[in-house]
């Protein structure tokens, strides 16, 4: 062989001896290793009493233990469910009962809407005419004494389309929830008449969906992939509902307020989450801290709410992905006492729906998370949203000056008087067309 041949190659295999890496130390591939799996369950062992495996956030989550609202975009395949109210005696924390469902296909649905937690939809900037679809488990206050001024306040921010109000019907007309809001209305004609000065199109022509209270299973909304069916459940007098949603492969019940129901282990059968009222039925105790008889507030138990071993019972037949308390004033003392009531029956994945904004999302292969929420110590009103290039406002049905008197409106103190010189705007007097008005979406960020 020739030396011009023979060097080449005797460099190559130089190059290869140098840059060989050395054998791996066996300590090192150890090392991996134990990083790898140690403190990862993987099936090896069970990780504490209620974070089982299917508990756990999503990667896209912006934060793991908080939720700050407006920074995560809702996936497609995602269903976010936050407690806008968590309770029925309104404190500082925790309003009336109201759930606002959002799923990922831009659909969002309110179930009830109690004393107080409009504060809530508006701290989380939820326009409101974004909410179109509220529907009622029954007709105690703390379950829907927002609706009047939701309805009413809702075309304000843009709501022009009719709101639509589900809801169980009653032993008798009279109790339904048609009826209700049927008197609704004439009980807000003053204000209706008074704000028919501005933009409300439909806004004001709500339209009511009754069903039939004891339709055990009857579908109360089907749309867009979205059903929503109910059933009867015991609590006080005919005429309380109970739902559950399905989308996507992702689902939910809200039972509202109730004793312990068999239907609902039959319709909420392996649920992502089956959100429940609960009572401690620590009557003894309770009742001091409420100043009523405990015989009084063992009756209202005993009769009409679920005890948490009752809770713990339903959710081990139903065995939901998470078993979720709420209806609760959420008391240090009694927390613990809830868990382990519920505990007694039920193994798997529990949370609180309470204090007011809890938020859950149901995500991924049906994982589920839950966290609190960052509101901000004040708020605005959030802008209405529309997606359209162009906003039609409605014609107001009448002027301002139609609705008051001329002897009322000669009190008014002229303007220039309390203008300061200089100071007086061209006013604004009257609403300057009588036909619907299209304009550039002055709403478009
Ligand atoms: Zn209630
Ligand atoms: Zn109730």
């Amino acid at each position: 062989m020739r030396w011009k041949t023979v060097l080449p190659v005797l460099g190559l295999l130089v190059a290869v001896l140098v840059s060989a890496e050395p054998a791996p130390d066996p300590r090192l591939l150890q090392a991996k290793e134990f990083f790898g799996t140690a403190g990862n369950p993987e099936g090896r062992w069970t990780e504490g009493e209620t974070m089982v495996p299917h508990v756990a956030p999503a990667s896209h989550f912006q934060a793991t233990m908080i939720y700050y609202p407006g920074t995560e975009e809702l996936q497609s395949d995602e269903v976010r469910v936050i407690f806008m109210g968590s309770t029925y005696y309104p404190n500082e924390s925790q309003s009336g009962m109201s759930i606002f469902v959002e799923l990922g296909n831009g659909n969002r649905f309110v179930f009830d809407l109690g004393i107080g937690s409009l504060r809530n939809y508006n701290a989380l900037s939820i326009p409101f005419n974004t909410i179109n679809h509220v529907f009622f488990t029954h007709l105690h206050m703390d379950h829907m004494s927002d609706l009047p001024y939701f309805t009413m306040f809702r075309p304000i921010q843009g709501g022009w389309t009719p709101l639509h109000i589900y809801g169980p019907s009653g032993s008798e007309k009279q109790y339904g929830i048609a009826h209700m809001v049927h008197h609704m209305m004439k009980m807000t004609a003053w204000h209706q008449d008074s704000f028919h000065s501005w933009p409300i199109g439909e806004g004001y022509a709500p339209v009511v969906h009754e069903v039939d209270f004891m339709d055990a299973g009857g579908v109360a909304y089907e749309a867009d992939g979205v059903k929503i069916i109910h059933w009867p459940t015991s609590h006080t007098k005919d005429g309380a509902t109970s739902y559950r949603l399905d989308w996507n492969g992702r689902s939910l019940c809200y039972t509202g307020d109730n004793r312990p129901n068999s239907l609902t282990i039959e319709y909420c059968k392996g649920v992502d989450m089956l959100i429940s009222e609960v009572q401690t039925a620590t009557v003894s105790v309770s009742s001091k801290a409420l100043g009523m008889p405990a015989a009084m507030a063992a009756y209202t138990i005993d009769t009409s709410h679920t005890p948490a071993y009752g809770l713990g019972y339903i959710c081990e037949k139903a065995q939901p992905r998470v078993c979720v308390a709420t209806h609760y004033g959420y008391d240090e003392i009694f927390n613990n006492e809830v868990v382990a009531q519920v505990r007694h029956h039920y193994r798997g994945a529990f949370a609180f729906g309470a204090p007011d904004l809890v938020t859950f999302n149901i995500h991924g292969e049906g994982k589920v998370w839950w966290r609190g929420a960052a509101a901000a110590d004040s708020s605005q009103t959030p802008r209405p949203v529309f997606d359209s290039p162009t906003v039609t406002f409605p014609a107001p049905r009448h002027q301002v000056y139609d609705v008051i008197n001329d002897r009322v409106r000669a009190n008014e103190i002229p303007p220039e008087k309390w203008y300061p010189e200089g100071h007086k705007p061209e006013l604004v007097r009257e609403w300057p067309l009588t036909e619907d008005l299209e304009m550039p979406n002055p709403f478009a960020k």
